[in-house]
C-alpha cells in the first residue's frame, strides 16, 4: 500500500516507518519537524536501504498538505503527527488544541477531498482517565483526561468515530498506547526528546550517561507490590509492527476498530530501574520524591483483542527494552544533534 506517515520522523513514526518498508509497502513521509530530525530519513535509509519520500508540511498548512494528497496516491494514513508532552500542554493548552486538532482537521479534509478515507490514529491509554480497572480492556469506557494532551487524544477519538458513522466508506484504527519504550535494535533510530525528558526511559538513559545526576521517584506509598508507579512498557519495534499489522482491517474495510497496544504486563519503576541495572551494568542513582500530579498507581492492558483480531502481540520483554533503550543512548549521547 502507499501509505502517508504522518510525524514519520518521530519515535514510532520512524519506527513503524522501517516495518512498513520491510513489509513492502510504500510509506511517504510528513513532518515540520518541531520535535523531530531529518537525519532520521539517512537512518531509515541505513536500515531498510530505501531512502523514503520526504514531504516538511506543517499540518495546520491546509494548501501545502493538500498538494502531497494532489501528487502522491496514497491508499491509507497513519496519523502520528501531534505534540504530546503532558506537562507543556497543560501551561499552553491552545497551543495543543490548536496543533492537534486543528492539524488533523485539516488532514481529514485533505482526505475527503481526495477520496481517502482510510486511517490509523495514535491514541493513547491516556483516555481511559484516572479510574481504570486494571488490566484495562477496550470495554472500558473513556474517562476523565487529566490534562489537555491526553483530551486531545480523547476528542480525536470521537471526531475519527464520528466521521466514520457518518460515512462509512470510512475505515478508522484507533490504537491506543500504553507505554513506548526501547529502539531499533540497530541503535540507529530512538527516542530523542527536547531538553530534560519527562517521561521515565529516557530520564533513566540520561542519568546512565551522565547528564543528568539522578532519577527522582514519584511517589513510593501507591498501592502497588513496590509502591512505586506500575505502567506497562512497550517495545516500540513491538508497537510499529502492530500498525502493519492494523493495516488488515483497512484491506478488510471493517469500519471503525480500536485496540490496546500493550504487553499486558505491568512493571513499577523500581522494576525498570533493576532490569536497566542489571541488563546494561549500570548503577542508576535514585531518590524518592512526592507523588506527581495526574499519576495514577497502575495502568497495563489487557493486549488479547489486539492478538484475537489481529494476530499481534508484543514479542519483546522489559531487557530488552531496556538494553535498547540504553544501546540508543550509548551510540548517540545527544541524540541527533551529534550528527
Ligand atoms: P514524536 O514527537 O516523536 O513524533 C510526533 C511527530 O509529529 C514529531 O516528529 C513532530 O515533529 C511531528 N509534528 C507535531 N506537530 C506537527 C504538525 N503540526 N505538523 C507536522 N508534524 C507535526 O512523538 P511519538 O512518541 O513518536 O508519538 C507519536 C504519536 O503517538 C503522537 O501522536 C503521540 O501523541 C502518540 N502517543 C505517544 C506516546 C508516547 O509515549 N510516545 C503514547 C501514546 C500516544
Ligand atoms: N516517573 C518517575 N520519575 C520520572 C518520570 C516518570 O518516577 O522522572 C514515573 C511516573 O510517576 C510513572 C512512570 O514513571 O509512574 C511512567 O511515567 P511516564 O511519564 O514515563 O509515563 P506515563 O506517566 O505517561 O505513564
Amino acid at each position: 500500500m502507499n501509505i502517508l506517515v504522518t510525524g514519520g520522523t518521530g519515535f514510532i513514526g520512524s519506527h513503524t516507518v522501517v516495518e512498513l518498508i520491510n513489509n513492502g509497502h510504500n510509506a511517504i513521509l510528513m513532518d515540520n519537524l518541531i520535535n523531530s530530525s531529518e537525519i532520521v530519513l539517512k537512518r531509515i535509509e541505513k536500515i531498510t536501504g530505501i531512502m523514503p519520500t520526504f514531504y516538511k508540511v506543517d499540518m495546520l498548512d491546509k494548501e501545502k498538505l493538500g498538494e502531497i494528497f494532489d501528487k502522491e496516491h496514497i491508499d491509507c494514513v497513519i496519523h502520528f503527527a501531534g505534540l504530546k508532552a503532558v506537562g507543556e500542554s497543560v501551561k499552553e493548552p491552545y497551543k495543543y488544541y490548536n496543533n492537534n486538532l486543528c492539524g488533523s482537521l485539516n488532514l481529514i479534509e485533505a482526505m475527503n477531498r481526495h477520496g481517502v478515507k482510510n486511517i490509523i490514529f495514535s491514541s493513547s491509554a491516556t483516555v481511559y482517565g484516572k479510574n481504570v480497572i486494571v488490566p484495562i480492556t477496550e470495554e472500558c469506557p473513556k474517562g476523565e483526561c487529566t490534562n489537555p494532551y491526553g483530551w486531545t487524544k480523547s476528542m480525536l477519538e470521537q471526531i475519527f468515530c464520528d466521521i466514520q458513522k457518518a460515512d462509512e466508506k470510512w475505515n478508522v484504527v484507533l490504537l491506543r498506547y500504553f507505554n513506548p519504550i526501547g529502539a531499533h535494535p540497530s541503535g540507529l533510530i530512538g527516542e530523542d526528546p527536547n531538553g530534560i525528558p519527562n517521561n521515565l526511559m529516557p530520564f533513566i538513559t540520561q542519568v546512565a550517561i551522565g547528564k543528568l545526576k539522578e532519577l527522582g521517584i514519584f511517589g513510593n506509598d501507591y498501592d502497588t507490590p513496590d509502591g512505586t508507579g506500575v505502567r506497562d512498557y512497550i517495545h516500540v519495534v513491538d508497537l510499529a509492527k502492530a500498525h502493519v499489522k492494523a493495516l488488515k482491517k483497512i484491506e478488510d474495510n471493517s469500519g471503525l476498530s480500536i485496540y490496546n497496544l500493550g504487553t499486558g504486563n505491568g512493571y513499577s519503576v523500581l522494576d525498570v530501574v533493576k532490569s536497566f541495572e542489571k541488563v546494561n551494568g549500570i548503577k542508576i542513582p535514585y531518590s524518592f520524591k512526592p507523588r506527581r500530579a495526574g499519576d495514577i498507581a497502575s495502568c497495563y492492558a489487557s493486549a488479547n483483542k489486539a492478538y484475537s483480531e489481529l494476530g499481534w502481540k508484543a514479542e519483546f520483554d522489559i531487557d530488552d527494552m531496556v538494553r535498547d533503550s540504553w544501546n540508543f543512548q550509548k551510540k548517540n549521547p545527544n541524540g541527533y544533534g551529534d550528527q
